[in-house]
């Protein structure tokens, strides 16, 4: 297997939505792989600065994007795709909700493809279409894969936890399945989430906002083991060290990998 990482970001994805969503893979998956099921994301429980604070494995008052609308860096700091640049690494980007575009700066990504979960009734299958394809063709040592449907579709107009919720919940993890059949030998594959959710809506510091769980799968991970303590501040930091580049200096998480 070479050093190269798929991570697949389930927009609002619960823990109880996971494993309550009737997916026969999960228990394979899980017997397969590392995982938490209470890791804890940040403050406030929104999807840009959750995946800002992802990728820069700081919290949003160091970032400085706090709610949905893109904040400059002030003290600008490295994210997963320009600590991988910088070595030469190439990375690239599938995702369905378009602010997303800021989590990286310009130049860090060979390709990147962008698809409205305005325009098409379900996006997450064509994301993973794209995403498959380009994996297939190139190689790329950093993918991330960015599935919305579960927030937008499931949460946002029907409810957290709701048959309509658990269902998108399902089909995001046939879609990280299909990544992991075809290049689960090659690459780590990560699932996690940016946030909960509860009732039509998240953001509060409650634990159905604030819980979040995360699936490594890869050479670097015991199988079927339970991770403790984790934070999606360690996500960049375990992303660096898989791939093999030195993690940012004001990175705060920490790499959830075992030794080489
Ligand atoms: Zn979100």
């Amino acid at each position: 297997m070479e050093n190269k990482v798929i991570l697949i970001s389930i927009d609002g994805m619960r823990p109880d939505g996971l494993m309550g969503c009737g997916n026969p893979y999960i228990q394979k998956l899980l017997s397969e792989s590392s995982y938490t099921l209470s890791a804890s994301t940040v403050f406030p429980s929104v999807t840009l600065p959750c995946h800002m604070s992802m990728f820069h494995s700081v919290r949003p008052e160091r970032h400085g994007t706090t709610t949905n609308t893109y904040m400059p860096q002030v003290r600008p700091i490295a994210g997963i795709f320009e600590a991988l640049k910088q070595y030469g690494k190439t990375c690239c980007m599938y995702y369905g909700w378009e602010p997303l575009r800021n989590i990286g700066r310009p130049g860090s990504l060979v390709t990147s493809r962008y698809i409205s979960a305005y325009s098409e009734a379900h996006v997450d299958g064509l994301l993973t279409d794209a995403a498959f394809e380009y994996i297939s063709a190139k190689k790329p040592d950093f993918c991330f894969l960015y599935l919305v449907d579960t927030d937008e579709i499931g949460g946002h107009d029907n409810g957290w936890m709701t048959d309509a919720y658990l269902g998108c919940i399902s089909y995001a993890i046939d879609c990280a399945k299909r990544m992991i059949e075809a290049f689960g030998d090659e690459y780590t594959v990560i699932i996690t989430a940016d946030h909960g959710g509860h009732d039509r809506s998240h953001g509060t510091d409650s634990p159905e906002d604030m819980t979040i769980p995360m699936i490594f799968r890869g050479k670097r991970f015991t199988p079927a083991r339970e991770l403790d303590g984790v934070s999606i501040l360690d996500i960049a930091p375990t992303v660096a060290d898989i791939i093999g580049v030195p993690p940012a200096r004001e990175w705060e998480g920490r790499s959830l990998a075992n030794k080489e």
